[in-house]
């Protein structure tokens, strides 16, 4: 399987590599990005929405712990679906909220902070890991499965 690791250098470093995954991305993907807070999980996040056609405003959705957006890949409209569990409750919230239904093998979900629900939460195609390094963050990408495989074949950063 695909593994990737770099050095982001700054914010712009972190945006560079969003735009980059956005060109990359294939429906029915699923991310998980780990990492602290502060880290730059929603940082890329947005830049990645950005790179992708969405002109709007991108906050990490820490009280309604996700929101969807709708973009053009390839001439094809798609959902990129971003939550944040970080202020999730339980597992069952997860599961009321109709979360699971959400990854469906054609919207793209992108998740912050998925140890807390990872009981419920279908599993990634990628796994990110942003860390603080100096005054910068590494960045460590891990496919787990083809589709995750194929994304980081095309990445190109
Ligand atoms: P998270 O969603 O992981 O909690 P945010 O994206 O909200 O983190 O915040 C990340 C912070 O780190 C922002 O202040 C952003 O400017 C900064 N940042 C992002 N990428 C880098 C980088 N490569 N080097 C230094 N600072 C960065
Ligand atoms: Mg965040």
């Amino acid at each position: 399987m695909q593994h990737f690791q770099a050095h982001l250098h700054d914010e712009a470093g972190t945006c560079a590599l969003g735009a980059s995954l956005a060109r990359a991305l294939a429906p029915g993907l699923t991310i998980y990005l780990h990492g602290d807070l502060g880290a730059g999980k929603t940082a890329l996040t947005r830049a990645l929405l950005h790179a992708a056609g969405y002109e709007g405003t991108v906050k990490s959705p820490t009280y309604t712990l996700s929101e969807p957006y709708r973009v053009q890949l390839g001439g094809r409209a798609v959902n990129v679906i971003h939550f944040d569990l970080y202020r999730m409750g339980s597992p069952e919230e997860f599961l009321d909220a109709g979360f699971r239904e959400d990854f469906n093998g054609d919207n793209i979900c992108i998740v912050e902070w998925p140890e807390k629900a990872d009981t419920v939460l279908p599993p990634p195609d990628l796994n990110l890991f942003l860390s603080v390094a100096g005054d910068g963050r590494d960045v460590e990408l891990q496919a787990t499965t083809a589709l995750g495989n194929s994304c980081l074949e095309r990445l190109h950063f």
